[in-house]
């Protein structure tokens, strides 16, 4: 099952990892009431769908040359205009289709001022029964392009279950990122509370893309992909409640109703 991004970023939250300030809106006027709670002088305004690649995404509705699904604003009147923009139309990503996804949701986050970004990711490695992490200095990019392009810009490694993340790991990971003092420890921190969320709820899949460095040296995850293992979600009653059927086929939500593990697929069968 997935989630949307503000719903990923509350459960790391949850954890104690580092995120942005922020509100979902599902119209113009609540956007509006969301960026007035926020600090300013810089707001993100975020399109809700259950795809990646939202900022370089178009939407179909609007001139080619129009702002994609992750759009900066510099005052609550920017945000407004983008949310009118933005919400009843549909967004087409790298990961959508062609039909594109209609933006029914946004997330008006607090902006960071970017110093550096990264990537990092946590899934199930079936071979060796382990949660692995994928990480990488190339951050908002598009990971399958670097593994092919410059593999060796990519780190992975496994977690023994037994121990868990260790201080080793956290070392590994801030040598690979280029890190030293504070923000090592902090990416450290970080991989734990990530580890820990990702076992705590799970999780199958778990991609920040990117984690950042602010120019104030706080190291934070601006985006948050997140996927549940169907199988576990009797144990986590609190997740299906961040369910949204209209992101999922009709035909799936039918079978999980009667506990069926079913799969729509393409094509004809
Ligand atoms: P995605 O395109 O679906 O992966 O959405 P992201 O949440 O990753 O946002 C896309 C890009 O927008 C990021 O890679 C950042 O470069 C940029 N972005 C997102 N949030 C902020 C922010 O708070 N400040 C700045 N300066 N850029 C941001
Ligand atoms: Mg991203």
């Amino acid at each position: 099952m997935n989630i949307h991004e503000y719903q990923g970023k509350a459960v790391l939250k949850e954890y104690g990892a580092p995120v942005s300030a922020g509100f979902p809106a599902l119209s113009v006027a609540e956007a509006v009431e969301a960026a007035k709670k926020l600090p300013g002088p810089l707001y993100v305004v975020k399109s809700q769908i259950h795809a990646g690649g939202r900022g370089k995404g178009k939407f179909k509705e609007l001139p080619a040359d129009a702002k994609g699904g992750v759009r900066l604003a510099k005052s609550i009147e920017e945000v407004e205009s983008h949310a009118k923009e933005m919400l009843g139309n549909t967004l087409v990503t790298a990961q959508t289709g062609p039909a594109g996804k209609q933006v029914n949701r946004l997330y008006i986050e607090d902006g960071s001022d970017i110093s550096k970004e990264f990537y990092l990711s946590a899934l199930v490695d079936r071979e060796t029964s382990r949660v692995a992490f994928v990480v990488s200095t190339e951050g908002g990019m598009d990971i399958e392009k670097v593994a092919h392009d410059t593999p060796e810009k990519i780190l992975t490694f496994s977690v023994d279950p037994a121990t868990g993340i260790m201080p080793h790991h956290g070392r590994t990971v801030a040598k690979a990122l280029g890190l030293g003092g504070e923000q090592a420890k902090q990416a450290a921190t970080v991989l734990g509370q990530v580890y820990a969320a990702f076992v705590g709820k799970d999780m199958a899949m778990l991609e920040i893309n990117p984690l950042i460095v602010t120019t104030q040296g706080q190291v934070k995850c601006l985006d948050a992909k997140v996927s549940f293992d169907s199988n576990s979600l009797y144990r986590h009653p609190e997740l299906m409640e961040l369910r949204d059927e209209t992101e999922e086929d009709a035909k799936e939500i039918e079978a999980s109703k009667h506990d069926l593990a079913y799969i729509a697929l393409d094509g004809t069968i």
